[in-house]
């Protein structure tokens, strides 16, 4: 039986009586990267607003590794291990690429077990292992403002892995990206997903292709069709509500 990580049941967020979530039901198996799609208003924005704590349901909840999420502010929700990544970079422009992951690495923890000790070793083998990973290591002293658009993408997703989340929750990583760019943060998601669960929220169908085993597509708030990228693409209502437009 696969574990499930995230789950969302009869999930409904409304707004003044507009249903932003309607009745979503939703679940991620452990390790599985999962790829969001739907036309503008279909309530990507919302879902993931919700799964952090942002907003909270109206009826329905939200379970993480099998504890509700109801009711827990942001902050804690995140130390639980979801890592969220919005669509505009945010990284500290005036650090270099590796005082932007030493930064990130030492989010949680007091000033003395950063600067002295085993965990300061530690953290930099971890922030040079994370250079690596995300492709940056020959721009590792390079000052964040310096990098490209792609580039500060992939340092914040770097940033995200270095408070070593379980799921990360990735929104519109490639909008406005060189081709080239929007491949290396492709390929940097696909290596992130051999250990780590993902969901990401896009738009770009060349991209979705690059990366999405598994498809959901959201609909007025609701799951309108789920399934491989070929079944996603195949399906009549999707092409009506959304990629025959
Ligand atoms: P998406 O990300 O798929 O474009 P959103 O989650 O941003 O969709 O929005 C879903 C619907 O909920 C939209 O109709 C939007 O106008 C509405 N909505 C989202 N947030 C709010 C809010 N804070 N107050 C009122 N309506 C909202």
């Amino acid at each position: 039986m696969t574990d499930t990580i995230l789950a969302t049941e009869h999930l409904t967020v409304s707004f003044d009586g507009f249903k932003a979530l309607n009745d979503l039901n939703f679940s991620l198996a452990a390790g599985e990267l999962r790829v969001v799609i739907g036309p503008n208003g279909a309530g990507k924005t919302t879902f993931l607003d919700v799964i952090t704590g942002k907003v909270q349901p109206t009826e329905g909840r939200v379970l993480f590794k099998g504890q509700d999420l109801r009711g827990r502010p942001e902050h804690k929700i995140a130390r639980l291990g979801i890592g969220r990544k919005f669509q505009t970079p945010r990284v500290y422009l005036q650090l270099t690429t590796r005082e932007n992951l030493d930064l990130a690495c030492n989010r949680n923890k007091g000033v003395f077990s950063t600067l002295f000790g085993q965990a300061a070793v530690e953290d930099k083998r971890r922030t040079i292992a994370l250079l690596e990973t995300i492709g940056l290591s020959a721009k590792a002293d390079m000052r964040a403002q310096f990098l490209s658009h792609g580039e500060k993408q992939r340092l914040e997703i770097g940033m995200l892995v270095a408070q070593s989340p379980d799921l990360l929750l990735v929104d519109e990583p490639v909008a406005g990206l060189t081709d080239e760019e929007t491949e290396n943060v492709g390929n940097l998601l696909l290596a992130l997903a051999e250990s780590h669960s993902l969901i990401v929220i896009e738009h770009d169908m060349e991209f979705v292709r690059q990366i999405a085993r598994q498809v959901t597509v959201l609909h007025q708030g609701s799951v309108l069709c789920e399934g491989s990228i070929e079944t996603v693409q195949n399906d009549p209502r999707t092409i009506e509500v959304y990629l025959g437009q």
